[in-house]
């Protein structure tokens, strides 16, 4: 599979057409292959946490890889806990933690920044005082330096991932170039052991991403970060703009999602691209089999959590200019397993004054889906106006 899908400007984004390209060949085909290998139940499926950041497509990360589940939150934040179905689920074979930064600014300056949530946390110095609002909070919470987050996910989904590796990779986000720097496994004596440089534990600039020797890699690791290396080097051959349309992050979506299943597989052309959509996975709880159907739940704080995080792009979106970061961003999406969900929350958001603003300043609109095993069962345009 070539990830090199044109990203389709004038296709708009709407509930017809979210329909639409769902249901094309190779959505489809994507969602098939994606299913099988999940039913196989013979860990050839990634799991890959990340920030939401837009430019960062787990697809492309991983080398065009598609057997790729996600999980993205800002800065890859956010309780590791409520996603242990899927770190656990025997389809799952390795957790691929990602952490990313602006590779020009480190070449220029020699910092590691670029993550919108880590570059927010490190302006947090009063610490004593409590966070002004949930966002905040939420920001709070995140470690102030890119490589020690990467590095505290990575132990944080260690102790649930049983004896599957986690790797944690660093990504300039303007080439998608991925370097290894932390690999927890398994050894025979059942001894679960974590490397990094021990740099990253210091404080201070680092100046360069203290990348892990190849010779301490294991094989899939080593061969995670050579498909990644192809692919990013005859992509930024073919398209030497890339780069530059990395620079600023600009989605034309904001996606709310339970579905781990990428967003880009599900709707190629919409998304299959990085720089396109802005994804926030809601964890759903798995209930016990009910009847014959598994039946799921979400939690409300879980729920609460994820909304928190829409407010960063959406604050963005209101105030942005031509050229800055949000400014075309117009669409929410709410993909849950069951159309009224979706409903009820596009009911809670659009009472909350900040997205009011930006669908009344920005034109901003949201569209309800219901998402099944990643085909779109229903969608509609969920109708905003006269409701405030
Ligand atoms: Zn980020």
């Amino acid at each position: 599979m070539t990830p090199e899908v044109p990203r389709q400007k004038d296709l708009p984004i709407t509930a017809k057409t979210l329909l639409e390209v769902n249901q094309e060949d190779e959505a489809q085909i994507n969602l098939r292959l994606w299913q099988e290998a999940k039913e196989r139940k013979q860990g050839e499926l990634t799991l890959v946490i990340l920030c939401s950041d837009a430019r960062l497509n787990s697809i492309w990360i991983m080398g065009g890889n598609i057997l790729v589940a996600s999980v993205s939150n800002i800065a890859a934040n956010g309780e590791t806990e409520p996603f242990k179905y899927l770190i656990r689920h025997k389809g799952v074979g390795r957790v691929v933690v990602v952490g990313h930064y602006d590779g020009k600014k480190l070449e220029e300056n020699g910092v590691i920044a670029g993550c919108g949530g880590v570059d927010a946390r490190q302006q947090i110095t009063n610490e004593d005082q409590p966070p002004a609002d949930e966002l905040t909070a939420f920001i709070s919470r995140i470690q102030p330096d890119s490589l020690k987050q990467t590095v505290a996910i990575v132990k944080q989904v260690s102790r649930l991932a049983g004896d599957k590796p986690v790797y944690g990779i660093a990504v300039d986000h303007l080439t998608l170039m991925a370097a290894p720097i932390a690999q927890s496994i398994v050894n025979e004596r059942k001894e679960r052991a974590i490397i990094y440089p021990q740099i990253i534990d210091n404080e201070g600039e680092l100046g360069q991403i203290p990348a892990l020797e190849e010779g301490s890699l294991t094989t899939e690791f080593l061969e995670i970060i050579e498909k990644n290396t192809q692919l990013t080097t005859a992509r930024l051959m073919a398209d030497p703009g890339f780069a530059e349309r990395q620079k600023v992050q600009n989605p034309r979506a904001v996606v709310l999602s339970t579905s781990p299943i990428p967003i880009g597989l599900r709707y190629p052309p919409l998304f299959g691209c990085p720089n396109t959509a802005f994804v926030v996975r809601l964890p759903i709880e798995k209930l016990t089999e009910i009847a014959s159907s598994p039946r799921v739940k979400i939690r409300a704080k879980d729920l609460k959590q994820a909304i928190t995080q829409l407010y960063y792009p959406i604050k963005h979106a209101i105030y942005a200019n031509e050229g800055q970061s949000f400014f075309d961003t117009k669409t929410l999406i709410i993909e849950t397993s069951s159309l009224e969900e979706s409903k009820r929350i596009a009911q809670q958001l659009i009472a909350d004054p900040l997205i009011q603003e930006w669908i009344k300043q920005r034109g901003g609109k949201i569209i309800v889906t219901e998402v099944k095993s990643g085909k779109t069962e229903k969608a509609e345009d969920f109708d905003v106006s006269g409701r405030f």
